[in-house]
């Protein structure tokens, strides 16, 4: 796989130290309200797991999975709902864990949806934020890496479902999707 990255640009160690960093915010802001974690499938799985070890806090973990980039590198517009939580959150507060914010659709479709069931509160925590590529208005609050318009893969990211178990995250050679 490695032949196939241009660049590194978070080593294993530097994805370690943000999830640190996230993980003790996130345990200041919610150690007492018992939230719960929706991690947003797949890409976000490693992250939080990261994080949540981070967390010397009671929490709950659930799982989300929508569909958006149908295996290319553009976004596509149109979300589906592929997977749904199975816990009630209402009067929860909720953070939810997106591996990217790149245009936004995704998170605010989440956000919008878990908001129209009655949660509490629901705040996001991104390892990468992409704020220049953003089509709809929508922020997360915990954010790991600020970075440009550019394809990543690892560490969960991926291209056509490969890549995902790159302990660091790099930028893929044009050629791989050209
Ligand atoms: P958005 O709806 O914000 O445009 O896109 C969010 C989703 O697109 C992310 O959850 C992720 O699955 C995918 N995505 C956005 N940017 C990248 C990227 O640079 N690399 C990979 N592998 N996926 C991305
Ligand atoms: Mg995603």
């Amino acid at each position: 796989m490695d032949q196939d990255i241009d660049r590194i640009l978070y080593s294993k160690s530097d994805i370690n130290k943000a999830c640190i960093r996230l993980g003790q915010e996130l345990h200041q802001a919610y150690h007492d309200k018992n939230p719960v974690i929706v991690c947003v499938l797949t890409g976000g799985v490693f992250f939080t797991t990261d994080i949540v070890r981070e967390m010397d806090c009671n929490l709950e973990m659930n799982f989300i999975d929508v569909s958006s980039y149908h295996g290319g590198t553009e976004s596509s517009g149109s979300i589906d709902l592929v997977r749904d939580l199975d816990v009630d959150i209402k009067d929860r507060d909720i953070i939810l864990m997106e591996d990217i914010v790149d245009t936004g659709r995704t998170l605010k479709y989440i956000k919008d949806l878990l908001s129209s069931r009655g949660a509490a509160s629901v705040s996001t925590c991104a390892l990468l934020d992409k704020p220049t590529s953003r089509l709809v208005e929508v922020r997360a609050e915990y954010v790991g890496f600020e970075i440009p318009s550019e394809f990543l893969v690892g560490y969960g990211l991926d291209y056509k479902g490969i890549y995902r178990n790159l302990p660091y995250i790099g930028i893929l050679k044009s050629d791989v999707y050209t």
